[in-house]
């Protein structure tokens, strides 16, 4: 999976830290006004006029957070670039530029870092977001890479994580636990493949949550959306860790409790599909799962005949008064609170 093109193989030796530099970044071009100066300086010159700038970014180490058995080098490049564009969606903002540091061994050709560019490079076009900058240095072991993303945002748009108010409806966009159960299934083909290199995965009719496993879109569209119906969103996160931790951080942040209903939380059905083929639940997966990057996020109750008949917008449960606790109402009745247990958790039970 790492030599992309079996039979070419350039040492990373062979060009050096500056003409790799230049070797993988020349075909971006800068498309946005407030890049000033992107690659070539010390440092990028941004310029957001009166605008506030958003700042994220992400480290993601092989073998911890992308397993390059399964993960194709260009998917690992456009999803490395989208969680991060993803972080500036969740403050209500649109994601500018990009910048990536990189740490290889020579266990890498450059073909393989090429790879990795063509994702990003397929990230940046399709949000319209600039490559600025990075860092390259060579690792020992392994490959890291470091994605530092800004984004701009008007003062008063920008939405955080502490202000939901009692009362508030909780939305959620997409669907979620389809980006778990692909991992399930690919960790699961992994297997087999080890066991026996002559196995072909079989993957066949699960292309949907393999692809929200691989590819994961950050959801630009539905802030897009609430500016064109006059909603601001009271709170905002993404989803990356399941719905389970993100809907604590909302209310920890906001200091106060929530109801959400299971019966309202969007799967689709090749998730429960899956989930029932791998004898958990399709809740589960959408609680302690993550990896959606969906939003979650909260309104105002007088906005609820301007969001309830959005397409890809759910509402899944309502803002307390922080007594009242973070609760689960499931489908057979008792309600059941909500924990953080995550990816980790998950992984040590299975
Ligand atoms: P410095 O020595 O000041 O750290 P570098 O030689 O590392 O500068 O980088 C030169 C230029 O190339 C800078 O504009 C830097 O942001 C950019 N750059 C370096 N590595 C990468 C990378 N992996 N991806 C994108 N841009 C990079
Ligand atoms: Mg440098």
């Amino acid at each position: 999976m790492i030599d992309p093109t079996p039979g070419k193989r350039t040492e990373l030796s062979s060009l050096g830290e500056f003409g790799l530099i230049k070797h993988l970044t020349d075909s971006f071009v800068c498309e946005q006004p407030s890049t000033i100066k992107g690659i070539g300086d010390d440092a990028a010159v941004i310029d957001y006029g009166d605008k506030v700038t958003l700042v994220s970014t992400d480290l993601l180490v092989e073998g911890v957070h992308f397993d390059l058995a399964y993960m194709p080098l260009r998917h690992l490049g456009y999803k490395c670039a989208t969680v991060n564009f993803s972080d500036i969606v969740a403050m209500n903002g649109t994601p500018r530029q990009l910048f990536v540091g990189i740490s290889v061994s020579n266990r890498f050709p450059v073909e393989a870092l090429e790879e990795i560019y063509e994702g990003i490079k397929l990230a940046c076009k399709r949000y319209k977001v600039d490559l600025a900058g990075g860092d390259t240095t060579s690792s020992v072991h392994g490959l890291f890479l470091s994605l530092t993303v800004t984004g701009e945002a008007a003062k008063e748009d920008v939405v955080y994580r502490n202000t939901a108010k009692e009362n508030d409806l909780i939305c959620v966009t997409g669907d979620l636990g389809s980006a778990y159960m692909g991992l399930l299934l690919l960790e699961r083909e992994k297997k087999v493949f080890e066991a026996d290199p002559g196995m072909q995965p079989d993957l066949a009719g699960f292309d949907y949550i393999l692809e929200r496993q691989l590819k994961p879109e950050p959801r630009t569209d539905i802030i897009e959306l609430l500016k064109t119906v006059g909603v601001k969103p009271t709170a905002m996160i993404d989803i990356s860790d399941g719905l389970a931790s993100e809907v604590l951080h909302i209310c920890e942040d906001s200091g106060l409790g929530c109801r959400i209903f299971e019966d309202k939380i969007p799967l689709d059905a090749m998730t429960i599909a899956a989930a029932e083929e791998f004898n958990i639940q399709p809740v589960t997966a959408a609680m302690n799962g993550g990896e959606d990057y969906e939003l979650l996020f909260t309104i105002n109750m007088n906005d609820f005949e301007k969001v309830k008949d959005l397409e890809g917008i759910n509402i899944i449960g309502h803002m307390t008064e922080a007594n009242s606790g973070v609760y689960l109402a499931t489908n057979n009745g008792p309600l059941i609170q909500i924990e953080a247990l995550g990816w980790n958790h998950m992984r040590e039970e299975e």
